[in-house]
């Protein structure tokens, strides 16, 4: 409270507080008084304690989400995708690979890019069927046959799918043919697609708004948590900044900031973070040392023909060497192998 607040101000705050189920702890100072408030921060939200008189500022302590927060979840969780018998986790004990195209452009190069990433280790499928491209010149999926094309692939492969939906009117028809909805950059912070997949019954991968706080993610996760579902994976994917050498800065330190004050969990797309195919694998190292549960990662069998973000994706040296990584790397720091988890699981 401001030093010249009343006491008629600090009773009608206490008053306010104990109207809508909180508690009002009130602390006397020699020039000032505290008040400490507890309870459902959501309905403390709609007394607009800013503007009664005598207050003089207002400090949230607790977190501003509460179903992805750990605050309310002892422990961390793990979100299991793909149909039954062909199941992967992505969780706090494994360190789970994803691969694929940008995007799907034809059968042929979407089965092609699908079994070198099953080569090379990856367990989940990744391909885009509906692109959000920033220039509408651009290719923008193969919308519906695109689909099609990845339930064909994930049939011949076994490997789970997870696409992007860009418009809340194909969830339903994203969610019969994916394992997974993917939500992209551009629509982090579109709440009603959020709600949308929330309805779905489907694993949702939510990748943080270039601009995003890591708050921001957070709230956008609840959206989709609020709808009752809690199959949510975070995807760290680069934010803008200053610094063009790279199309993004990954940043890295989000992942255990995440880690601390959700309980979901969260993965490193180093592909759309660069931009660039030569710091995808060390990016990935990275994102495997600082503790992300798993990376998602662009290859392409031919990137110089590719419709899609042809720069970052990985052939031959560099995916062998990203092979090599997400096999040595994560028993290293106290990760099993995602793949051989779900096989036991099976
Ligand atoms: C993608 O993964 O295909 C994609 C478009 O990524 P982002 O939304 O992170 O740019
Ligand atoms: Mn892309």
């Amino acid at each position: 409270m401001s030093a010249d607040a009343t006491e008629r101000d600090v009773a009608r705050v206490v008053s306010r507080v104990e109207n809508v189920g909180g508690a009002a702890f009130v602390s006397k100072g020699v020039t000032r008084t505290i008040i400490g408030l507890v309870g459902d921060v959501t309905s403390f939200h709609h007394l607009n304690l800013r503007t009664l008189p005598g207050v003089a500022d207002v400090h949230r302590i607790s977190d501003p989400y509460k179903l992805v927060s750990r605050q309310h979840h002892a422990g961390r969780s793990t979100v299991w995708v793909g149909q039954p018998g062909q199941q992967v986790p992505i969780g706090p004990d494994t360190f789970t690979f994803l691969a694929g195209p940008c995007a799907v452009e034809t059968p042929e190069q979407t089965l092609e890019a699908a079994q070198m990433a099953k080569s090379a280790g990856a367990t989940i499928l990744r391909g885009g069927a509906y692109k959000p491209r920033t220039s509408p010149y651009a290719f923008q999926g193969l919308g519906r046959a695109g689909l099609e094309i990845l339930a064909d692939v994930r049939a011949l492969t076994g490997l789970p799918v997870v696409t992007e939906v860009v418009d809340a009117r194909d969830v339903e028809i994203v969610a019969q043919h994916a394992d997974m909805l993917q939500i992209g950059t551009r629509n982090m912070a579109n709440f009603g697609l959020l709600q949308a997949v929330g309805d779905a019954g489907k694993p949702v991968l939510l990748k943080r708004g270039m601009t995003a706080t890591i708050e921001e993610w957070l709230m956008a996760a609840e959206y989709i948590a609020q709808r009752g579902n809690l199959e949510i994976v975070l995807c760290e994917r680069g934010i803008r900044t200053f610094e063009p050498a790279t199309r993004n800065t990954l940043d890295i330190s989000a992942i255990p900031v995440v880690q601390a004050s959700s309980h979901l969990p969260v993965i490193v797309d180093p592909s759309h973070a660069a931009g660039r195919k030569d710091l995808v694998v060390p990016l990935a190292r990275a994102a495997i040392a600082v503790g992300a549960d798993g990376v998602i990662v662009d290859v392409h069998p031919s990137p110089e023909t590719a419709l899609c973000d042809g720069p970052q994706a990985l052939l031959g040296t560099e995916l062998r060497e990203l092979a090599q990584a997400v096999r040595r790397l994560p028993p290293v720091v106290g990760r099993l192998d995602a793949g051989e988890v779900a096989r036991s699981a099976r």
